[in-house]
């Protein structure tokens, strides 16, 4: 018997466990594979940024920022994060007033965000494109090591007394009168929660809580790239493009990682995740339009295996499941949930153990489909 049993052992699983352990309560994690093998693992590292976020998130990332600054410390693990600045291409007329709002509104919220035109954003990036009209720049945008952060939360929970164990699939959310008492693992096992049952494995949310609570939000397994070693790299920061399916990082031994949102195949049956030639071969060839110096990179990792979780409307739900008071999830990332996650597991493991829904958490509200 535990106080919170919380299912999925991913960036949210960990930090949601440590807090709460940390905060004294009694928690067991079960994940039914292994520490970030889902979305907060794999190749390459995860965005931390601000820049182009919707604006119910920029909120969280203005919260987040100081949280990453300090999580090698709090954590006690070097490595986790390092501030690059983010410019996000215009390369078409058309998109530049947008870019110029989403800058204001950036501002506004507390962001540090600057439009550049083509010549102060050559100073930055001297190898873009020719025909780039120009950026917004997030100097306070940065990358982050997604499985050495989620390992390290891992570390910290286990030391915070939380039990976490693997190779533990639940396949049921045992509840009563309007309670959840516990979990069901695959191997018929009942896991007893005192206090409640927090559902934080991302593609399979929907999943668990079943009629509990029905809500528009699907997987989809995005692709990461990384190059064979370049002779120069020409990429200086973590670049996005208001016009391209395309987010580069330069990464440890001179690779570069091309990703941004091409899609790969991804087996439900197996869980085994294919990056597709189509998808590789229009990743690369928006990265060297953007960079033709980088005509002839040879990729050297091509990874679709992490499910992601993606909602209509392209922000998180984080709630509890209706008519049921002790039972929390989180899901829809869209594919930026890492940069969020260690202010929301913090407001999340507030919400649980408060009862009360933390204002920032309001726009991410189940409700809002109704
Ligand atoms: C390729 C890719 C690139 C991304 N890039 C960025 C980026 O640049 N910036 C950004 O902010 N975000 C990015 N993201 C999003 C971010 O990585 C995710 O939103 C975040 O890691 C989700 O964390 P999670 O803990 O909810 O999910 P996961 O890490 O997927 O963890 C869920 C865990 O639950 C386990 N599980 C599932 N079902 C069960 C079950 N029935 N029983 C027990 N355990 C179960 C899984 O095995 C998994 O380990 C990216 C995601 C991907 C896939």
């Amino acid at each position: 018997m535990a106080e919170f049993v919380i299912v999925g052992g991913g960036v949210y699983g960990m930090a949601t466990a440590w807090h709460l352990a940390r905060a004294g309560a009694e928690v067991s994690v079960l994940e039914r594979k292994a520490i970030a093998s889902g979305a907060s693992g794999g190749p390459g590292r995860r965005g931390v940024r601000a820049n182009g976020r919707d604006h119910r998130e920029l909120p969280l990332m203005r919260a987040a920022f100081p949280l990453w600054e300090s999580l090698h410390e709090i954590l006690q693990c070097d490595g986790l994060f390092e501030r690059t600045g983010n410019l996000r291409l215009t390369r078409r007329e058309q998109d530049v007033p947008a870019a110029r709002a989403q800058a204001a509104m950036q501002n506004r919220a507390g962001i540090e965000t600057h439009v550049l035109d083509a010549r102060q954003l050559r100073a930055l990036e001297p190898h873009v494109e020719a025909a780039t009209l120009g950026a917004i720049f997030c100097p306070g945008d940065g990358a982050s090591d997604h499985t050495r952060t989620t390992r390290a939360y891992a570390a910290a929970a286990g030391r915070a007394g939380a039990r976490i164990r693997e190779a533990v699939e639940v396949v049921e959310i045992i509840d009563d009168d309007a309670r959840a008492t516990g979990i069901r693992t695959a191997a018929g096992e009942v896991v007893e929660a005192a206090r409640g049952v927090i559902v934080l494995s991302n593609w399979s949310v929907g999943d668990l809580l079943g009629p509990r609570a029905a809500f528009p939000v699907w997987s989809e397994a995005f692709q990461v790239l990384l190059s064979r070693p370049l002779a120069d790299m020409p990429v200086r920061h973590v670049v996005g493009h208001a016009s391209r399916t395309l987010s580069l990082k330069p990464e440890a031994g001179n690779r570069l990682m091309i990703s941004g949102g091409h899609r790969g195949h991804y087996d439900r049956e197996s869980h085994v995740g294919t990056a597709l030639p189509d998808a590789i071969a229009a990743n690369v060839a928006e990265a060297v339009a953007t960079y033709p110096t980088l005509a002839g990179i040879e990729i050297e990792t091509a990874d679709a295996g992490h499910l992601e979780s993606v909602s209509l409307d392209q922000i998180p739900v984080i709630d509890r499941a209706p008519g049921c008071e002790n039972l929390w999830f989180a899901t829809g990332w869209c594919g930026h949930g890492w940069a969020i996650a260690p202010v929301v597991a913090d407001l999340l493991a507030r919400f649980v153990i408060e009862g009360l829904r933390p204002d920032l958490l309001a726009p991410f509200a189940l409700s809002r489909f109704a």
